[in-house]
């Protein structure tokens, strides 16, 4: 067994480092004061992930992605993890679902999205249609020529920047018929609706939509009618990777911040590390970013050899609920290692606790996580979590 980084994963380790730092690090107290970037910061993001060779690293090649195995996006994505006010989130990762557009399709939307030329909105969820998106309201319904949509969409991330949504409907109002649509933001009856604020600063906003007697073509069905889910169970193996191996990353900034001011604080004439109680929080935030990150590593490296799609998804679920839950713990002692100096804005370990506490949301809450491993366990007994 060899568990060392190949110079090869190693080189795009340090790249992705130097990346995040020269040209993400530079916004982000831009991105805490003004909740956001300007479009002339987001498009500098845009033109260094061009010239850094970062775009849509989870797309084909021919398609004009990356190409990059899982192993090599968490890479990516851990670096990325580092930087407060999801400043991250400049570099795109087109849905996952895209890829199975039709060549008509990947022309129009894949291809610009991974040059840089567009970008993609997804909206799933809605007032009454979270966790269970089998509750969704929002319909399509067939007209002559293509597909009528109705309906409302919540927490519609990157909403505010995206040229496009693709919109999780049900044709006739049935949820068996749970479809994608991809709809052009600019077609009448397309309306934001409001733009709450959130916990976190974040690069852009999550407006919520609405969709009045939207008129989409034939062609703008992603798939096909009752695929929607299919295709989002997939995708999320992809995202709630994302989410943990940012979550690694964020803990160990956070980390390496609060090592620092404990070495330097002077209190009662020592440094404050040198009390029992704040080493042996850092004892605790070092053994937890090892574990998880072990675990991240792990499954990553598992499921660029895996076929099966299900254990792909169960055990995705298992490292998604652990890193999230991980990076509060961690952020959390972080704040109080830092004392008062923990609670200013203007540091980033602030800045992280806040951005983090997100990520035991979305993507399926850590409630869902645990029913999902639960009802594993009991259908595939324990050794989907506990072999080796
Ligand atoms: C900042 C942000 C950005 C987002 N971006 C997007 C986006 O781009 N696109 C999109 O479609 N959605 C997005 N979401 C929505 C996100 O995916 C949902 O918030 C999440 O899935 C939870 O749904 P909910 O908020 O409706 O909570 P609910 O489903 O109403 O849950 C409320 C509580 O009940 C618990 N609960 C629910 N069901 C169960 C159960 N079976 N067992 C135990 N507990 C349960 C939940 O864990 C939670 O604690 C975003 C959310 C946020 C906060």
């Amino acid at each position: 067994m060899d568990f060392n980084l190949s110079p090869e994963h190693l080189a795009l380790q340090g790249k992705a480092r130097d990346f995040v730092e020269q040209e993400l690090f530079p916004h982000e107290l831009e991105c805490e004061e003004n909740n956001g970037i300007s479009r002339e910061t987001h498009q500098k993001i845009i033109d260094a992930t061009m010239a850094w060779g970062f775009n849509a690293p989870n797309h084909a090649k021919e398609d004009g992605g990356q190409g990059f195995s899982i192993f090599e996006q968490t890479l990516l994505n851990e670096e990325l993890g580092k930087a407060t006010g999801a400043i991250w989130d400049a570099l795109w990762y087109p849905a996952y679902p895209m890829r199975f557009a039709t060549p008509a399709q990947k022309a129009e939307y894949l291809i610009p999205t991974c040059q840089g030329l567009r970008r993609d909105a997804y909206a799933i969820t809605e007032a009454d249609a979270g966790s269970d998106p089998n509750q969704c309201q929002t319909r399509a319904d067939k007209v002559e020529g293509g597909w009528k949509i109705n309906g409302e969409k919540w927490f519609v991330t990157i909403g505010d920047i995206a040229d496009y949504i693709l919109v999780h409907a049900h044709v006739d109002g049935d949820p068996a018929k749970a479809t994608v649509f991809f709809v052009d933001k600019d077609l009448p009856g397309v309306e934001v609706k409001r733009t709450p604020m959130y916990t976190h600063s974040f690069a852009f906003k999550h407006p919520e939509f609405i969709f009045n007697d939207v008129i989409v073509g034939e062609d703008k069905i992603l798939g096909e009618v009752g695929q929607g889910f299919e295709m989002t169970k997939d995708w999320f193996v992809e995202a709630r990777l994302g989410i943990a191996a940012r979550c690694v990353r964020a803990a160990i900034r956070a980390t390496e911040e609060a090592n620092n001011f404990a070495a330097n604080r002077i209190q009662f004439g020592q440094p404050v590390r040198d009390f029992q109680a704040i080493e042996f929080m850092l004892a605790d935030m070092a053994v937890e970013i090892m574990a998880a990150k072990s675990m991240l590593y792990r499954l990553s490296w598992e499921i660029d050899q895996s076929v099966d799609r299900k254990r792909n998804h169960a055990r995705a679920s298992a490292l998604k609920l652990h890193c999230s839950e991980m990076v509060n713990r961690v952020c959390d002692k972080a704040v109080q290692i830092l004392g008062g100096r923990g609670y200013m804005r203007e540091q980033p370990v602030e800045r992280l606790w806040r951005d983090v506490r997100v990520d035991r949301i979305w993507e399926g809450t850590s409630e869902i996580q645990r029913v999902i491993i639960g009802g594993q366990i009991k259908k595939r007994g324990l050794d989907i979590y506990t072999d080796w």
